[in-house]
Order: structure tokens, then C-alpha cells, then sequence
């Protein structure tokens, strides 16, 4: 089975592509000017920002840049293209021959190019009754769009590589990651012919809609049918797949170069920029660096940025196994507040681990300091809290004991610690260990 997506994904501009117009806008056709309602004498200059998304997305997806870029017209008509043509990028594209990783697995990146959305047409009113509206703030809103090689093999393998994809744009340029600033056109063929399913929206209908093909692929072929190559597109409601409308082939679109639009370098802009580290990759680096598991490492960096910040900052200090089984009980339990404090409790917190990792404070007394720091302040003098008094304590067990301390006096100390043991179960960790084996030894040694 092989299975190629052609994906577009809104970029985050406040204006449109081509236009001044912004992006937002609720009232259907509040957000439109002369350029993107295609009237005539009106002319296109291109959004430097969304330029600059395009490319950065291009260089993170390992494509090699195309140094010198143009724009196309696509022609073909309907009521959402009030220019009767959609601005895109058909011979020359922002990069070719890319590939983004799904765990382990190369998927190729075959191109990734600019081009404006359509208006919307929205259908209202009864059943037989029915009138078409067309709101055209969508219209010359600016997407990126990026087709894979045909290199997915199942249905949930392509959510994978969606869920990924959208996990790393948020971070690198801060799409919403809302299933609808995202479109897929899958390709699957599980045959010789493929077939084209168009405009999924969400990253569960795509693998719901190339479930259902498979489904109904592997039927006809069952019974010595031949798959018909062609478009369909996915029924939600139904959940299946139906015929769409004929797909026009390329040459029907007459491409011809954007005239009103100049060429652009995007060679030495591509050069300047630098890919800040995305998650999942940083995900990777932080499992080789800190020896733990992927699985681990990406729940921290997808639980929070920062939090994966302090994980490497302790890890440093007390080790990659300590630090997440910490970092990923009981700071990240409190992490909201945490985080917001300013005081530094960030570094508090590091202070806590250190302290416990060497020794010098039990275990669950760091467990209940960060877990006040989470509700916002410190436990105070929890040493010395008036309920216990620990010195008292001693005492009475030792002289409750007498076998503990003959041994001990045999020169046996590892006889203490059961006495130290007695010590911290009654005291509930409200005592570091290694302050009780002083104090307990010291009361031993005086019965000696
Ligand atoms: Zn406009």
C-alpha cells in the first residue's frame, strides 16, 4: 500500500498573501479589497513574512532551496475564484527533494510551495431550498503547501506523520495546530491505480477516509474488479468515501507565469536563516544526550518547553533517570504554578532534586518541599516542626531496644538502621535520613 498527501497548512500572517487585507475577520466579506475580489486593474505584491514562513518551512523540511522562485495562475472556474484563476507556484516551487522523519522512518518530501486559498462557498437554507453564499475573507489568505512522496504505508502511519508535521510548524511558526488551518489530499494505491481523495479536514477523517478506501479498494479487487483511477472525497457523516467531481488533468488548468508578480531570490534569504530546534527533534537530542527513552523524552518537551528546560538542567546535575522520574512526578504535577512563579522557584526546585540525589534530604521531605512550592510557598523550619521531637524520639527507641544496642556494641552498625527505619516511619520523611543516622548514632554510641 502506498499513500502520498499533499497537505496545506494556513500560515499564522496577520495579513493576506497578496494584499493588505487581514487574515481574521468574522463577518463574511468584512476583510476584502480590490486585489483578493480579483477586480480588474487591481495588482498583487507579495507578503515578505509569509515569504519567509514558506522558505524557513522548506529549509526545516531538508528540501534542497530553489534559488530564483515565480508565481503561476491556475485557471479554471468556480464562484469561491472571483479572478477565475488561484495564484500558486507550478514549475518553480520554495524547495524540491525533502524528507521530515516519523520516528525512525525517511518520508520524502517531493516539493513545498506558496499559493492563496479560495473564497468559501457555504451552502444554507432547507433541502430543496438551498442557496450558495460565498464569503471571500478566505480569499488570498496564504498557505504552504507540502506533498510527500508516496512513502506512507498504512492509514495510522499518515495520522503519525500529520500529528508530527503540525507538532514541529506550531513551534517553528506558530500555526494555530487547530485541525482546521490544515487540508489533506491523500493519494492511496494499494493496486496499479491510484485514487485521489480531496480536502479531509483533520488529522482523524484522513486516517478515517483512507481507512474506508482501503476497505473499499480491497473488496472490488477481491472479486477481480479494477479500481477506476479517480477523485472522491470523504463523507464524514458516512464514512465513507464517494466520487467526486472528474479531475481535470494539469494541462487543463493552463498555467501560465504571474505577470503582475516579479521574480524572487530566495537562495541567500534561505542562507541567512537559521531552523531553531523543533520539538521532536529536540525530543531526539535529548534522548541520546540524556540516555532516555524516546518515548519519555517526548512526553516532556510535548508536556511543556520549559519544563524540558529544567529536565536538562537537572539532568546535568543529577543524572538523566533521576532527573525524569522527578521531573516527570512531582514538578510536573505542579507545573502550572511553578512556572509562574518568578521568585525562582525553578531554581528551588533544582536545589530540592540535588539535595536528595546526594543524600542530604530524604526523599519524600523533597517530595512535600516541592509540592508546597507548587502551592505557592515553602514549608518553613520543616526540620524542627513542633510535633516531633525527634531527639525524644530516639531516646524512647533506643531504650525500647537493648538488643539493637548490644549489637551495635558488638561493632555491628548496620544494626542502627533498623532503628533509623522505625525513626523515618514514624516521622513520615519529615526528617532527611541522613540527619536521623547522625543523631541515632550518636545515642547509640553513648550507651557503649
Ligand atoms: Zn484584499
Amino acid at each position: 500500500m502506498k499513500i502520498g498527501l499533499e497537505i496545506h497548512v494556513q500560515l499564522p500572517t496577520r495579513s493576506k498573501l497578496f494584499c493588505g487585507c487581514s487574515t481574521g475577520g468574522d463577518a463574511p466579506n468584512s476583510m476584502v479589497c480590490p486585489v483578493c475580489l480579483g477586480f480588474p486593474g487591481s495588482r498583487p505584491f507579495l507578503n515578505r513574512r509569509a515569504l519567509e514562513m514558506g522558505v524557513l518551512i522548506t529549509k526545516f523540511l531538508n528540501c534542497k532551496i530553489t534559488d530564483r522562485i515565480w508565481f503561476s495562475r491556475k485557471t479554471y472556474f468556480y464562484p469561491d475564484l472571483p479572478k477565475n484563476f488561484q495564484i500558486t507556484q507550478y514549475e518553480s516551487a520554495l524547495g524540491f527533494d525533502g524528507h521530515f522523519m516519523v520516528g525512525e522512518k525517511r518520508i520524502g518530501i517531493w516539493r513545498v510551495h506558496l499559493e492563496e486559498d479560495p473564497g468559501r462557498v457555504k451552502r444554507v437554507g432547507r433541502a430543496g431550498e438551498e442557496v450558495s453564499l460565498i464569503d471571500y475573507n478566505r480569499s488570498g489568505v496564504p498557505l504552504v503547501e507540502i506533498v510527500t512522496a508516496p512513502d506512507l504505508s498504512s492509514p495510522a502511519e499518515a495520522r503519525d506523520f500529520l500529528t508530527d508535521l503540525i507538532i514541529e510548524l506550531r513551534r517553528l511558526i506558530g500555526v494555530s495546530g487547530e485541525e482546521q488551518t490544515m487540508r489533506v489530499d491523500a493519494n492511496i494505491s494499494i493496486g496499479e491505480d491510484r485514487v485521489e481523495i480531496k480536502n479531509i479536514t483533520g488529522l482523524k477523517n484522513v486516517e478515517k477516509g483512507l481507512k474506508s478506501e482501503v476497505t473499499r479498494q480491497t473488496k472490488l479487487l477481491a472479486v477481480g474488479k479494477r479500481i477506476v483511477r479517480e477523485t472522491r472525497h470523504y463523507d464524514e457523516s458516512r464514512g465513507v468515501t464517494l466520487p467526486g467531481r472528474e479531475k481535470e488533468q494539469e494541462a487543463d488548468y493552463g498555467y501560465i507565469g504571474e505577470p503582475d508578480l516579479g521574480t524572487y531570490r530566495i537562495g541567500p534569504l534561505a542562507e541567512s536563516m537559521v531552523v531553531p530546534e523543533t520539538p521532536l527533534v529536540r525530543a531526539q537530542r535529548m534522548q541520546k544526550e540524556h540516555g532516555i527513552s524516546a518515548q519519555a523524552a517526548r512526553q516532556i518537551v510535548l508536556t511543556d518547553w520549559e519544563l524540558a528546560d529544567l529536565f536538562e538542567s537537572l539532568s546535568r546535575r543529577v543524572g538523566g533517570d533521576t532527573a525524569m522520574s522527578w521531573t516527570m512526578g512531582p514538578i510536573s504535577s505542579g507545573w502550572k504554578v511553578l512556572k509562574a512563579n518568578t521568585d525562582g522557584s525553578w531554581k528551588k526546585v533544582t536545589d530540592i532534586v540535588e539535595a536528595v540525589s546526594e543524600g542530604s534530604m530524604s526523599d519524600s521531605e523533597g517530595r512535600l518541599r516541592i509540592a508546597a512550592l507548587s502551592g505557592g510557598h515553602e514549608i518553613e523550619g520543616i526540620n524542627n516542626g513542633p510535633s516531633t521531637d525527634l531527639d525524644g524520639l530516639i531516646v524512647r527507641l533506643v531504650d525500647q531496644h537493648p538488643e539493637v544496642v548490644k549489637d551495635f556494641k558488638k561493632g555491628n552498625e548496620k544494626a542502627a538502621n533498623f532503628l533509623i527505619g522505625q525513626v523515618m516511619k514514624e516521622t513520615r520523611g519529615q526528617f532527611a535520613s541522613k540527619v536521623i543516622a547522625e543523631k541515632m548514632k550518636r545515642e547509640l554510641g553513648k550507651r557503649v
